[in-house]
């Protein structure tokens, strides 16, 4: 089977949705096989978020990531990278299909970042990164 590596963003957290999206996860079938809440470092997220550096969202995206605690986790199951990402939606909330975790409980307020309420990696290799980033 395959891992993959998912944050709930300060969003779901301030927002009491944690257990709701953790509940979606288990109910898909997922195993949570590690959980932790914790305040993100500058470090942290400056590895997460490499890719987007440079763009015009990467500053907002880390204020907003250090702007109170995230819940880190690592599932696993067959395909859980693809399926995760289906369970979360589209990147943009308001958007995002119903059903989703971003279609159901996210909207834009507009800001300057799409808070969306979750993360999940892309990718085999991006999981594996992610993971060493969270947990260590
Ligand atoms: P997905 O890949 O499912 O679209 P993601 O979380 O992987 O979602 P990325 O493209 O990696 O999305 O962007 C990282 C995060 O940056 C997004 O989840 C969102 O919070 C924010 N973001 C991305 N694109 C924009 C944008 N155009 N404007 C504002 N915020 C954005």
């Amino acid at each position: 089977s395959e891992r993959t590596l998912v944050l709930i963003k300060p969003d779901g957290v301030a927002r009491g949705l944690t257990g709701e999206i953790l509940r979606r996860i288990e109910a898909k079938g997922y195993t949570i096989a590690e959980l932790k809440k914790v305040q993100a470092s500058s470090e942290q997220l400056a590895a997460h978020y490499a890719e987007h550096e440079g763009k015009p969202f990467y500053q907002p995206l880390v204020d907003f990531m250090l702007s109170g605690p995230v819940v880190a986790a690592i599932l696993e199951g067959e395909r859980v990278i693809e399926g995760f990402r289906s369970l979360a939606g589209t990147t943009d909330p308001t958007t995002a299909a119903p059903g989703t975790i971003r279609g159901d409980l996210g909207r834009d307020w507009g800001e300057k970042v799409q808070k969306n309420l979750v993360h999940g990696s892309d990718s085999v290799e991006s999981a594996e990164r992610e993971i060493g980033i969270w947990f260590s």
